[in-house]
């Protein structure tokens, strides 16, 4: 009997359920990933995303190999092709038995139905596992055995399971052989370096336990302030599943001696930020509509977007002349990476200063972020642009200036991504206009696109019932 574990968006060989339980078995193992292009195509996957996923896909293929474990990576066009290129795969190399952690989107969950009734032709076994969310998504309903809609009953009802229930962290597989030689791996993909961020496994989990030492307790006043490094940074490992939410939960338990169940407790606002994680992977399952560029609440649908392209593509260029929205977005162009407020900044002043579907920011999202991850995109989409569960109240408009004198009050982030106004004085740097015409008239930094007050009745006006 021989096993074959398929690797997807879980590249760890820590806390992997299908890897661990496919050691145990007697006979070969070996392992499998498929790299997919056009299917990254359809899926806008960022190059810089590509770039950490073939550094991560070679340290486990590395690992595994350490083991006796031989990776296999094989190139086909799509996920419709993985079917029977999986059952060639199987047949050539005696496997009976397939191990694997479920995936979430719809696409994910309709090619893996294809792999069971492929597997089930010819006699493979095909065992499942659940490992992407802490409880599996549909475990976590209302009385009514709905999904919730709104989050904060669906985190307390979160807490109780895992109060009740506590979490389980696989551990690494034991030695199969001998260790065997890997042949570095090449991604057919374009590609941008990913060399600021960690390729290896055993260096994010130290950046996990870094953070939880030293800046889990700081984060509720910290987190807030993109000029500080006050976060986690660890979305892109998570979204790549290099590491689970499982042994965040453990790093967590090591440092506070216990989960933080309460919001009084220390360490609570982080574990609160992965439960939302958890609430928009579960809600993903649960309204698959939103995987096809739907809107959650339904009748959003029916808004019509001016989408004017120039003043689009003067966001995305950040040439915007609100200066926190244009350092937000040169810090997402130059490094696949934004903070979580600026996020938040970016995707309002986009829906609700520019008038341009939100549908237009996830996809820009997606194409330049390194942590680009469907469920958590969209819901951090849908939520700015009013049309998510639990979503912000469309009448609920930040005002972008206000929002850089708040979070970034002495302009150094804005400076850090702006140099064109590193000398405008701290007084000036939210509104550098009036200053520029007098003191350096030549500078080409933009005027405001739009005038906000007049975009915000604009906004009220389209979502206007
Ligand atoms: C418009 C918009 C788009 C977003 N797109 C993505 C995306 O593609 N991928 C992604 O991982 N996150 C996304 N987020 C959520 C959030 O901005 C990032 O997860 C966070 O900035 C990552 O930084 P960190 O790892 O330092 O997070 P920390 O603050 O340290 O939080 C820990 C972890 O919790 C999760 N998390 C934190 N905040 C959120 C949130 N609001 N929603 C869901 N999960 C959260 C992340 O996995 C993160 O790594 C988006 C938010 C918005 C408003």
């Amino acid at each position: 009997m021989s096993s074959l574990v398929w690797f997807r968006d879980d590249l760890r060989t820590f806390d992997h359920p299908a890897l661990y339980a496919a050691s145990l078995q007697a006979g070969n193992v070996r392992a499998i990933y498929f790299v997919t292009p056009e299917q990254w195509q359809r899926h806008d996957l960022a190059p810089i995303r590509a770039d950490l996923l073939e550094r991560h896909l070679n340290a486990v293929g590395q690992r595994l190999a350490e083991w006796g474990i031989p990776m296999h990576v094989i190139t086909v066009a799509d996920y419709a092709a993985i079917p029977s290129a999986l059952g060639d795969f199987c047949r050539q190399h005696g496997i009976s038995q397939l191990y694997a952690n479920r995936d979430i989107g719809i696409y994910e969950l309709s090619r893996d139905a294809a792999v069971q009734a492929h597997c089930e032709q010819w006699q493979i076994a095909c065992h499942w596992f659940d490992a992407r969310c802490l409880f599996a998504p549909g475990s976590i309903l209302t009385g009514s055995g709905d999904m919730f809609k709104v989050y904060t009953p669906f985190s307390r009802a979160w807490l109780k399971k895992l109060m009740a229930e506590g979490y389980q962290v696989w551990p690494q597989p034991q030695a199969r052989g001998q260790t065997l030689a890997w042949q570095p791996v090449t991604v057919d993909y374009p590609k941008v370096s990913s060399q600021n961020w960690f390729g290896n496994e055993n260096e994010v989990l130290n950046q996990l336990r870094q953070f939880a030492y030293d800046k889990q307790i700081d984060y509720t006043t910290k987190r807030d302030f993109p000029a500080i490094d006050g976060t986690s940074r660890l979305s892109p490992y998570l979204a790549l599943g290099v590491i689970t939410i499982r042994q965040c939960l453990a790093v967590m338990q090591e440092v506070l001696e216990q989960i933080p169940f309460e919001k009084s407790e220390p360490g609570f606002t982080w574990l609160n930020e992965l439960i939302w994680r958890e609430f928009y992977q579960h809600l993903l399952v649960a309204y698959p509509r939103v995987c096809m560029h739907k809107g959650f609440k339904p009748e959003t649908d029916l808004i019509r977007w001016p989408n004017n392209e120039q003043l689009f593509t003067a966001w995305c260029e950040g040439k915007t002349g609100y200066p926190i929205v244009d350092a937000a977005m040169r810090c997402l162009n130059q490094t696949g990476w934004m903070h979580n407020r600026l996020r938040m900044i970016v995707a309002s002043f986009l829906v609700k200063d520019l008038h341009i579907d939100w549908r237009w920011g996830e996809r820009y999202f997606m194409q330049h972020l390194i942590d680009g991850e469907l469920a958590a995109n969209n819901g951090g989409w849908q939520w700015a642009a009013s049309t998510g569960a639990d979503a912000a109240p469309y009448f609920r408009i930040f005002n972008p200036t206000a929002q850089g004198q708040k979070f970034d009050e002495q302009g150094i982030f804005i400076k850090r991504w702006l140099p064109e106004l590193s000398h405008v004085p701290e007084n000036y740097i939210h509104t550098p206009h009036d200053w520029l015409k007098i003191f350096d008239p030549s500078n080409s930094y933009p005027a405001p696109i739009v005038d906000h007050a007049q975009a915000r009745e604009i906004t009220l006006a389209l979502f206007k019932p």
